[in-house]
């Protein structure tokens, strides 16, 4: 073992280790040997001493050390980061003729934690979330800009940095270009995407190909895009033929963004209409109304990012479901979504049902959706996978 700083485990916690999960948690930890700088690299070893893996130093987060690799002999360098997101870009060679926006790099997943890249077009897009990341970003940036010949945009603005002790920092990292401006196309629609400012990096990527599913089956359908963001949903909704979609949106800004994705690409713009509200307050004023739909989608944020706040977030879930399962026609369709990592698939499940028994409809579920493969689940980090979606039909 190279003289590197050593965290060592109590006894009896390596099995987790053993089963190649990435994460060493604090409550796991006897004691940090050397001084470690936060983002360092260090051994973490049994309380017996023996090596278990080399992880990237976080001295204030509760996920005290995340693992680079399970090889002692490995050199956790520009050359070693640069070799893993050569594997994870090759990997979604397939994705770019069809769209230009799709993830790259999907941390954990693909043996970067904390490490997240998107592609959007010519512009890419780096997000670090941990001190790990934090303390590779120069190399990550210079090797990201080489092999997809990109300018590369800094979004290390999402919230788990705080529990890192990490400050926000957006900016470019290499290059530059018009963010204004910037467009990118999926499955033949282009959208204009705010990378500077938009939600996650700018877009969720992760939807892309339940977007076109959506597509399919809207022909004739009167939608409701629910939580629309940019109108990813409602837009799809239009090319698959929809009569007419409505879509609920509580930032302004979003929701001007729909109207003029939807102008971009020629869709009819007066069979759309626009809310801007809470959804769970429109979806009453609708049930009120008795307004009636063919096709709902619910894509609200992310209610739980942990199990702790699950039982909270079931509660909010099992709300809109139940109203908007009340708004459907005999045979509509409901595609139903939970982005949070806190809400396992079962369990969500679960409250759709709850959510069908108390609104008195018989349901059944005609498929089920999943984050694309660009954001691949690794087998041994389950919590990788974090978007779970139904399609019920009453
Ligand atoms: N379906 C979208 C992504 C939706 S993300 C797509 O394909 O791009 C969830 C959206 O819900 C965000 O745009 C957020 O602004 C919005 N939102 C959050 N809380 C809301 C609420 N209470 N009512 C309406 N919209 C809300």
């Amino acid at each position: 073992m190279a003289n590197r700083p050593k965290l060592v485990l109590k006894p009896e916690r390596e099995p987790s280790l053993e089963r190649r999960h990435p994460w060493v948690f604090s409550g796991a930890v006897a004691e940090v040997r050397g001084d470690p700088q936060p983002g360092a690299t260090i051994d973490v070893v049994s309380a017996r001493g023996d090596f278990l893996a080399q992880a990237a130093y976080s001295p204030l987060s509760q996920i005290r050390a995340r693992v680079w690799t399970w090889d002692q002999n490995e050199t956790v360098d520009g050359a070693f980061l640069r070799a893993r997101l050569q594997a994870a870009i090759s990997s979604r060679a397939g994705i770019e003729k069809d769209s230009d926006a799709y993830r790259l790099v999907h941390a954990e997943s693909d043996g970067l934690p904390g490490i997240v890249v998107d592609k959007y077009g010519d512009i890419v897009v780096l997000q670090c979330l941990n001190w790990g990341a934090e303390a590779w970003r120069d190399e990550l940036a210079h090797a990201l800009a080489d092999i997809t010949g990109c300018t590369i945009y800094e979004r290390s603005d999402a919230d788990v940095r705080k529990l890192e002790g990490l400050p926000e920092r957006v900016g470019w990292l290499h290059g530059q270009a018009d963010l204004a401006a910037h467009t990118i196309r999926e499955h033949g629609l282009e959208y204009k995407v705010d990378l500077g400012g938009g939600h996650k990096t700018g877009f969720y990527l992760d939807q892309r190909d339940n977007r076109l599913t959506l597509r399919q089956l809207a022909a004739g359908r009167e939608t409701l895009d629910c939580f629309s963001y940019t109108g990813g949903f409602a837009m799809n909704a239009l090319k698959g033929g929809a009569k007419k979609v409505t879509l609920v949106e509580d930032s302004a800004d979003a929701l001007a963004a729909a109207r003029a994705n939807i102008e971009r690409n020629a869709l009819d713009v007066d069979a759309a209409e626009f809310i801007n509200g809470d959804a769970f307050q429109v979806l009453r004023r609708f049930r009120d109304e008795a307004r009636k739909y063919d096709l709902i989608v619910l894509d609200p944020p992310k209610f739980a990012p942990t199990k702790a706040q699950a039982e909270r977030a079931a509660r909010g879930y099992k709300d809109i479901n139940l109203l908007a399962l009340k708004l459907l026609r005999p045979s509509g369709l409901l595609a139903t979504f939970s982005c949070s990592g806190g809400v396992e698939p079962a369990l969500f499940q679960k409250i759709v049902a709850g959510a069908a028994l108390d609104a008195g409809i018989d349901a059944r579920i005609l498929g089920r959706f999943s984050q694309g493969s660009d954001h691949p689940v690794a087998l041994s980090f389950p919590e990788g996978e974090y978007l779970k979606g139904l399609l019920v039909q009453v």
